[in-house]
């Protein structure tokens, strides 16, 4: 089953032009079998478009890009409003207690306004590459977006090799704000995908790779 982990509704993203129509339609089109709402900060965009995804026949699971003080994290399980700038382990605890997971979105990509992994730690002084192990909170952390739609190849070749490294899972979205880039990425996953419930079990499972998506 292949789903889409990233992508950003102008309900609750304002960076993004696309409506939940436009985002389910455009998926549909491209083949791809669900898609994640992952709007900035606010659960809203993501529960307003399964709705849509309902009346549509398309299934949309709800997640939510949160802005940690580490830089952006895209979290599913937890289906509350995340407030901006929130430290990196008062993010982790919330949604661990809640069963949910936290994968760090784009480690080393900057798009837009987004923040990312490595420019926070390295504003601290520290390298995401070396200092993993020495930054306690990262080993909260339960995977990394190897592919992210924004970044060019390199970039996320780096993000694969952080994850090959530390072994953690990999997941991959598009980031889609406008439709064109819809489905241009998406994570592969070897089950049947039904609920929110499940896609975040099946992200415990690690049995996953992010692939690209060419038209
Ligand atoms: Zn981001
Ligand atoms: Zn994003």
């Amino acid at each position: 089953m292949l789903i889409d982990m990233h992508n950003h509704t102008k309900i609750s993203s304002p960076c993004s032009v696309l409506s939940p129509e436009e985002l389910i339609e455009t998926a549909r089109m491209r083949g791809i079998d669900a898609i994640c709402v992952t709007d900035h900060l606010f659960i809203e965009g993501a529960t307003v478009a399964q709705e849509v995804g309902r009346k549509m026949n398309f299934p949309v699971f709800r997640g939510i890009e949160a802005r940690s003080e580490l830089g952006d994290m895209l979290v599913y399980g937890y289906y509350q409003d995340i407030p901006n700038h929130i430290p990196l382990d008062d993010l982790c605890r919330s949604v661990h207690e809640s069963g949910g997971i936290v994968f760090v979105a784009h480690p080393y990509h900057v798009n837009g306004g987004g923040v990312n992994l490595y420019t926070c730690l390295h504003g601290r002084g520290s390298d995401l590459d070396a200092d993993w192990d020495k930054v306690p909170v990262l080993r909260q952390l339960d995977g990394i977006e190897v592919m992210n739609g924004q970044a060019d190849d390199k970039t996320n070749a780096k993000a694969d090799v952080l994850a090959s490294r530390l072994q953690v899972a990999g997941i991959g979205g598009s980031d889609a704000h406008v439709v064109d880039r819809v489905a241009r990425v998406a994570t592969r996953f070897d089950q049947l995908i039904r609920t929110d419930e499940e896609l975040v079990e099946a992200l415990k499972k690690s049995s996953y790779q992010a692939v690209r998506l060419r038209y």
